[in-house]
């Protein structure tokens, strides 16, 4: 048996007690919230599902946080992987003889790093 810790789970508003449930069940089917084994700890419960941090479940305000944090690392690792490419590539390109396999890789560093570039740039347009 698993139980939701969620204080203001509505099933636990309703019944006046935590959720139960039963077999390979791991989130609570009316929160969201994930279980816990005992029911000690969902009589004793979290009061936020910020504090659920086991589990995938964030309050909706912090998951669209975190996510845009998420995004704005990423966007911001991107362009910096990008320019480092790019630089990279184009001093090789200068010391390495056209047609060589130093040219070809610069080449494939340069574009490798002009698509890193434009995700970054297109994914800090997308969030304003
Ligand atoms: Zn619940």
């Amino acid at each position: 048996m698993k139980y939701c810790p969620y204080l203001s789970c509505p099933h636990r508003k309703r019944v006046q007690s935590p959720a139960e449930f039963v077999g390979r069940v791991t989130v609570c089917s009316d929160c969201g919230t994930p279980l816990v084994d005992t029911e000690g700890e969902a009589v004793e419960g979290i009061h936020d599902l910020v504090s659920a941090k086991a589990g995938p479940y964030r309050d909706p305000s912090a998951h669209t946080l975190a996510v845009r944090d998420d995004d704005e690392e990423r966007a911001r690792t991107d362009k910096l992987v990008g320019a480092s490419f790019i630089f990279g590539a184009l001093l090789l390109l200068f010391g390495a003889a056209p047609g060589s396999i130093a040219w070809m890789g610069a080449w494939c560093a340069a574009i490798y790093g002009i698509v890193r570039l434009v995700r970054g740039f297109s994914a800090a347009r997308r969030k304003n």
